[in-house]
């Protein structure tokens, strides 16, 4: 057990994270920070961002959130990586925060934890993962350099990553379940524009193939209930994330889907846990929303923290 008892512990060091850890450790609360990996969360996996306010021609993810740790760190927050929390246990008035060795104490809790990306499912997929299935464009894209890749999803995930493939790959078809794209109009745009691009809309990805790399695709065409095969060399998928709640069950109130309910303080029904970002139950899920959410959480930590005399 670590017996330093922190006014907040933060779970996720995303931009969520990040900035609850900015707000509160300018407050001058001794704040923890642990993330499961390298902290960044999503955007440290998209290489050019261009709608996140104060970057005119964009930016790319690792930079964006390089900088939000450096100022986390300046105010003081002491981040500890590849630490994955498992379990939070209100004791006490007090909040238990556990990882696989250690047991740290905190008064409040901001859970930020993000969400993962959804598996397909189909046939191929955990074969061929990393030998031409990625749900990364930014980090394997260079590995396609001059080869036809396909994009599974066209929301706005899988068109941005598409994008960003573009400058490396031969052509890219882009596979959507349903019979329209559900993607910002801009992006739509500029991707249909694009000689490299094929889309075959309202089909379904059936199974990925192949020896011991990916060598093909097989998709249903829904409208015509007909198969066929597309010849590629690797496969991106976006089709949607989990969220990273489980460490939550028992304690937090979930959603049909798994993220975790708030009030407009973004306080779960336990108080003193807090809940921000992509984990939380809503519609829109971006950065800026993110850190608004922080910013919120991190105010209400802030008096809630007067209320019990810390
Ligand atoms: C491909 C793609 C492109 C995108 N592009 C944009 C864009 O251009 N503009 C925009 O505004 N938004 C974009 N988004 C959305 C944006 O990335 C998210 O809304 C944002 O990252 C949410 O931040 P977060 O801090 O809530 O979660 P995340 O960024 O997911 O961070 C969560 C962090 O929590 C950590 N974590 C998870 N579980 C645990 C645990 N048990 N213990 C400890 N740590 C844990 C993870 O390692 C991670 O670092 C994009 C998303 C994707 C997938």
């Amino acid at each position: 057990m670590n017996n330093s008892v922190y006014d907040v512990i933060i779970i996720g060091g995303g931009p969520a994270g990040l900035t609850a850890a900015i707000y509160t450790s300018r407050e001058m609360f001794k704040v923890l920070l642990l993330d499961k990996e390298i902290c960044g969360g999503l955007p440290a996996g998209t290489d050019l961002i261009e709608n996140y306010p104060g970057f005119s021609e964009g930016t790319n993810g690792i930079e964006l959130m390089s900088k939000f740790k450096k100022q986390a760190q300046r105010f003081g927050t002491e981040i500890v990586e590849f630490k994955e929390v498992k379990k939070v246990e209100p004791v006490e008035g007090k909040m238990k925060v556990y990882t696989e060795e250690e047991t740290y104490l905190g008064l409040t809790v901001i859970v930020a934890s993000g969400s993962i990306p959804k598996k397909l499912g189909v046939p191929g997929e955990e074969k061929f993962k990393g030998r031409g299935v990625s749900y990364c464009a930014t980090c394997d894209g260079p590995l396609y350099k001059d080869k036809d890749v396909a994009v599974i999803g066209c929301g706005n995930s899988g068109l941005q990553e598409g994008e960003a493939l573009l400058k490396y790959v031969k052509s890219i078809t882009f596979i959507e379940f349903l019979p329209f794209i559900n993607a910002e109009r801009i992006l739509q745009e500029r991707l249909r524009k694009n000689s490299k691009t094929n889309f075959l809309l309202n089909h379904r990805l059936i199974s990925i193939n192949g020896e011991d790399n990916v060598g093909s695709i097989t998709v249903e065409d829904r409208q015509a209930g007909e198969e066929k095969e597309i010849k590629v060399s690797g496969v991106f998928v976006y089709v949607g994330f989990l969220p990273n709640s489980e460490f939550l069950e028992g304690i937090a109130e979930l959603d049909s889907l798994g993220y975790i309910k708030t009030d407009e303080d973004m306080q779960i029904k336990v108080p003193g846990i807090y809940a921000v970002g992509d984990v939380r139950s809503k519609k829109v899920r971006q950065i800026g929303v993110a850190c608004g959410e922080a910013t919120i959480a991190a105010i209400a930590v802030r008096d809630y923290l007067k209320t019990i005399g810390a």
